[in-house]
């Protein structure tokens, strides 16, 4: 080995594989000549044309040795640019015969994936812009396809997922979501399933009705449904349906979700306000403008300002207090820690929105009875639902950047890796950023 291909063997760091020699080519396969021996166009791309240093191993078994069956065509890979400049990778793979498993499959490749034009570690990189980047952004700054760049996404983040343990499912949220504007689907929701004890999601299916959830319900076994514990949902009838008309799932729980019932209150708090100021005066609604997000705020997260905002608020009208009151009661009751104290605490609420004058709250009234097993059921079985919380939040981000997904296998396959591997510490960074991806086998060819 030269100094020069031992020093781009080095730089490349495929173990197992040397440069055996490294050229300069224009962006359509011309050869380029450093001027002066050093001064090169900016788009000039460096060739490196690989060399196995040891016995090949198949494919299939990962079984060492194995003959020679055919010499394939010279191909190349892009992999990442190196100082600026374009990289591509040369080799002529050997298809093998095995000696172990009988196969003819083509030798196992260090740096990239079979049937795949980027190496491992190029796709790593436009999976993780991906994630915070439109797909067309990421193909622009790559200067590749924005097919390319899906094709190798999907191949990086289902490589991560075969990493994932799988398993079984007991606590399950299920959820809608909207697709968002733009797109072309009849469709605009989907029904998401995710797992409650991790907060992954799981399944997806376009509409929001029970077909949709029971079209998920009969793919499990029999077991997997026994092994099932409890449902949340936010008690659309239709998911509802489809649980309770399966004789598998006779067992289960349904739990109301926590959120869409605060949202509901949120709602009926909103409505009031509207129709207080409607009515009212100059100086209620100097008082009152920029009030409206500060009304579904709860006290606790609100600042000392936004406090005495809602003060001067409630002082001008009571009715709206007494709501806002009411709300953050509800908060702290679906919190209790059992189902009785969820039970009473409920019921000191449903007397206080009873009044039919009052008919924002009084709605309210209505909906929280209709829920009320389920919303007790929140108090005994206690699910994770704050997981869920970070699940909206990626399909937020993710739908809102997506201009209409047309692959919901896509979409699905990335709300999963970007809620499996939040950032906000050091292992999430960490499984984050290896994407699933070993040590470029330890101890390959
Ligand atoms: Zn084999």
């Amino acid at each position: 080995m030269s100094q020069r291909t031992a020093i781009l063997t080095q730089v490349a760091g495929f173990r197992g594989w040397k440069v055996q020699a490294g050229r300069w080519e224009t962006k359509d396969g011309r050869r380029v000549v450093p001027v002066a021996g050093y001064d090169l166009p900016a788009e000039a791309r460096l060739v490196l044309t690989l060399e196995r240093r040891l016995a090949p191993r198949c494919a299939k078994c990962l079984a060492v040795g194995g003959t020679c069956h055919e010499k394939l065509p010279q191909r190349q890979w892009v992999d990442l640019p190196a100082c600026g400049h374009p990289v591509v990778i040369e080799y002529a793979p050997e298809r093998l015969r095995c000696k172990r498993c009988g196969a003819r499959a083509v030798e196992l490749l260090a740096f990239a994936e079979p049937q795949q034009r980027q190496t491992r570690r190029l796709q790593q990189h436009l999976a993780l812009d991906a994630c915070s980047m439109p797909l067309l952004h990421v193909a622009a700054k790559w200067g590749l396809g924005w097919h390319t760049v899906r094709r190798a996404e999907m191949a990086a983040i289902e490589r991560w997922d075969k990493t994932m343990p799988k398993p079984a499912l007991t606590m399950v949220g299920v959820d809608e979501k909207w697709l968002g504007r733009r797109h072309k689907l009849q469709e605009k929701f989907v029904t998401i399933v995710s797992d409650l004890s991790t907060g992954v999601p799981v399944w997806m299916g376009y509409g929001r009705d029970s077909e949709t959830l029971k079209s998920w319900l009969d793919t499990l076994t029999a077991e997997q449904k026994k092994a099932i514990r409890l449902f949340a949902t936010d008690m659309y009838e239709g998911f509802k349906k489809a649980i309770r008309d399966d004789a598998g799932l006779a067992h289960a729980a349904l739990v109301h979700d926590p959120f869409p019932v605060i949202k509901r209150a949120g709602e009926a708090v909103t409505e009031l306000r509207r129709a207080v100021f409607f009515r009212a005066g100059a100086e209620m609604r100097a008082v009152g403008k920029g009030a409206r997000w500060l009304v579904l705020r709860s006290w606790d997260k609100s600042n000392e300002e936004q406090r005495a905002h809602l003060r001067r608020l409630f002082r001008l009208n009571g009715k709206l207090g007494r709501a806002y009151q009411l709300v953050e009661q509800l908060r702290t009751v679906l919190r209790s820690p059992d189902g009785k104290s969820l039970y009473d605490g409920l019921w000191h609420i449903l007397r206080r929105t009873e009044r039919r004058d009052n008919v924002p709250m009084r709605k309210l009234h209505e909906s929280l009875k209709s829920h009320m097993d389920e919303i007790v059921a929140l108090g005994e079985h206690h699910p994770p639902t704050g997981r869920i919380e970070a699940l909206n939040n990626n399909w937020e981000t993710l739908v809102r950047r997506g201009r209409g997904y047309r692959n919901h296998r896509h979409l699905l396959a990335k709300l999963r890796f970007i809620t499996a591997n939040p950032v906000g510490h050091v292992t999430g960074i960490k499984r984050f950023l290896a994407l699933g991806l070993p040590v470029p086998f330890a101890r390959a060819a």
